[in-house]
């Protein structure tokens, strides 16, 4: 692995970088598997690196590095792509002057994750993981999701010839499991929802010796994710916005922006972090209540009862630990989408930016929405005393419509 070495972001514990590092065996409590049951706060681990000592070498890597896709960022990354990879990132960012008016914003730009090769930004997490697993000959991956995790492990798989497992909710939507069958994969529909479906993928792919895909807990994942962030600043001559917006489930693909522009700014490529607007659905938010916890808020009582939002229907994040402490880092904010909320998003973006996009992905519409409604100039508080957002991206993270 290319990477310097591991940090435990409970414990704080270093450890190497092997291709086989997974929890923290201190700050995890492995004996909940045999439950079909995920450990309560596991020990994840985060990727540190030997960082470019200059934002001009970081640049020159960036300029030297002569493709288009994500591994031209390759000092931030723990290992070299493998040959023939699926062309992943690269995808476009573009104005939305319409929607920027509608919003009250200068500009809102879309970074349109769509056109990853299985239409998705989890395609940068396996972009990752399958160069890994190539390196190290691993044929059999496994992962737990929804559809998008899951659909695009097994393009990726597909394409090089290896085995994909995975692991989807009693519920998982028709178009998903046709995508899934497309691809070839080996599908186990678990007896429960998202959570559920992760512990059986632990408990299966551990037996069985696979390599994990599963992003909240496999540490070089994540920063597969983070290049989003690289290339929301490479496409904006290396500066960034003043927040952008996303949705969450797990925490991993907000918190993988955050680390993303955060390393930008600690080489000195930006001056400073955008502000991280992340969003989950009113009935399924426990983020947004540990967040709103941590800042002694209180919170409106739920509506919804359940959710369309597939792609962030998760019980216990397993990356609240990481994500809580990007956002403290830049002053960010965890809010809530209803559904009927979304389902207007999901119509302004395509009626007035002329993107479709899943369900899920049009909640980060609504944060941002309810984000810039409390920053206006006339509800300036204490504690938000700082201008009033101008420019946005939003994160188009998915466009897989399930009906
Ligand atoms: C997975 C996913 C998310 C949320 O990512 P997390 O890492 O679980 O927070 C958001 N949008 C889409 C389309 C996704 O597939
Ligand atoms: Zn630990």
């Amino acid at each position: 692995m290319l990477a310097k070495k591991l940090v435990c972001l409970e414990c704080q514990a270093v450890s190497e970088p092997t291709p086989d590092a997974y929890l923290c065996p201190q700050c995890t409590d492995e004996s909940t598997w045999a439950q079909h049951r995920c450990p309560d706060r596991p020990g994840i681990l985060d990727v540190r690196y030997e960082m470019p000592g200059s934002s001009s070498e970081f640049l020159a890597g960036v300029a030297i590095a002569g493709r288009r896709d994500l591994f031209r960022y390759q000092s931030l990354l723990p290992i070299a792509p493998c040959p023939d990879l699926l062309p992943t990132g690269s995808t476009p960012l573009f104005s939305a002057p319409r929607l920027a008016a509608r919003l009250g914003l200068e500009t809102l730009w879309i970074k349109d994750e769509t056109k990853n090769p299985t239409q998705c930004l989890k395609d940068r997490a396996t972009a990752v993981g399958v160069s890994i697993a190539h390196a190290s000959g691993r044929p059999d991956l496994f992962c737990a999701s929804a559809g998008n995790a899951a659909i695009s492990l097994a393009g990726y798989c597909a394409h090089r010839g290896l085995t994909s497992h995975v692991f989807v909710p009693r519920r998982a939507s028709e178009v998903r499991l046709s995508w899934l069958q497309r691809y070839g994969a080996q599908i186990t529909v678990s007896k429960g929802d998202y959570d559920r479906a992760v512990a059986d993928s632990e408990v299966e792919g551990r037996k069985q010796g696979w390599w994990s895909r599963n992003c909240a807990y496999n540490p070089f994942l994540v920063e597969g994710k983070k290049t989003v962030a690289f290339e929301i600043s490479e496409q904006l001559d290396w500066s960034a916005p003043d927040v952008v917006a996303a949705p969450v489930g797990d925490g991993c693909t907000l918190a993988a922006i955050g680390k993303g522009f955060r390393e930008l700014r600690e080489i000195g490529v930006l001056p400073k972090s955008p502000r991280l607007i992340g969003v989950q659905a009113d009935a399924n938010r426990p983020l947004v209540e540990a967040f709103a916890a941590s800042r002694n808020r209180e919170l409106s009582p739920r509506r919804d009862a359940s959710t369309r939002a597939a792609s962030i229907d998760v019980k216990h994040p397993r990356n609240q630990t990481r994500l809580l402490a990007e956002l403290s880092g830049c002053a960010g904010e965890l809010v809530t989408a209803q559904d009927a909320e979304i389902t207007t998003a999901q119509a302004w973006l395509s009626q007035e930016a002329g993107v479709v996009a899943e369900f899920t992905s049009a909640a980060a519409l609504v944060g941002l929405r309810k984000t810039l409604e409390r920053a206006s100039p006339s509800s300036l508080d204490q504690e938000n005393s700082e201008l009033p957002p101008r420019t946005a991206v939003l994160v188009l993270t998915g466009g897989r419509v399930d009906d």
